[in-house]
């Protein structure tokens, strides 16, 4: 949660707090070529919410998107918690999240139809069936056989902390990784959909602490402005209390911020942990 005080801008669901500002080391060399210059390839990003991945992902998404790659965004909760209205309820709260996370995903280049909606309750998903959980995710990389996977950091050798929900997609998402080679985790996915076991062979991590690799989104950083700013009740003053609208000067303060978050020195970028899956 962050508290911009020139804009009172309060966000319900990301916690950006110890985001590297730079690179902790050289990016390293990438035989098949960097991502951003993929053409008719298949990506998975798994987010825990419906805004993690505009936030943090939403600059490549949109890059791969335009190459003409096919990008499938995993969302595990309905974010259906966070507001601070005490008019909302949980359906709207859901429907609304919905909609925005759609909207963003145009903005981005993403059709609704490539959103998949897992559907678990917001602040919930560590009380999920982690089995059940972790062959959900796992179903999804046999199916769409993804030469990349964006998730949430789950750490190298040491775990990284993060909060509810980011914590158990980071970790459920990397499982995923191993029970999707080996067939004998979830047989029914062979026996019943005939999907066989894939090995997902390249990951990206999103908020780490340990980035390897920077992605220059300069070029579209105001389009990424434009697909955060969607997701209107995520901050003030909708989060107290909710209207679609958006004030000029709300959006103003959600694009200072947003590119102050990308800015490195003349340019916009976003940063990750590159991990090849052997
Ligand atoms: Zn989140």
């Amino acid at each position: 949660m962050i508290r911009l005080s020139s804009f009172a801008i309060l966000f319900a669901c990301v916690c950006l707090a110890g985001l590297p500002i730079a690179a902790a080391q050289e990016d390293p060399a990438v035989p098949e070529g960097r991502i951003e210059t993929w053409t008719g390839k298949t990506v998975l990003v798994f987010t825990p919410h419906p805004d993690d991945d505009t936030f943090l992902c939403g600059g490549i998404m949109s890059i791969l998107a335009a190459n003409g790659n096919k990008v499938i965004v995993v969302i595990y909760t309905n974010d259906n918690k966070g507001s601070l209205d005490l008019d909302m309820t949980r359906e709207r709260l859901a429907r609304i999240r919905r909609a925005e996370e759609e909207k963003a995903c145009e903005i981005l280049g993403i059709p609704k139809e490539n959103i998949i909606w897992l559907g678990y309750e917001d602040g919930d998903l560590e009380y999920a069936n982690p089995r059940v959980l972790r062959g959900e995710a796992c179903r999804l990389m046999k199916k769409y056989q993804p030469d990349a996977v964006f998730t949430i950091d789950p750490g190298t050798t040491h775990e990284r902390w993060h909060k509810t929900d980011h914590r158990m997609a980071a970790f459920i998402t990397k499982d995923a990784f191993i029970a999707s080679e080996w067939h004998l985790y979830y047989p029914q996915h062979l026996l019943d959909e005939g999907l066989k076991p894939y090995h997902v062979p390249l990951a990206f991590y999103y908020y780490t602490e340990e980035p390897n690799y920077t992605v220059d989104i300069t070029e579209i950083a105001e389009t990424k402005v434009k697909a955060s700013a969607a997701h209107v009740s995520q901050f003030e003053p909708s989060l107290s209390k909710y209207t679609p609208d958006m004030a000029d000067e709300t959006f103003e303060g959600i694009r200072q911020w947003a590119l102050g978050l990308m800015k490195d020195g003349e340019r916009y970028v976003e940063r990750f942990r590159r991990e090849e899956w052997p």
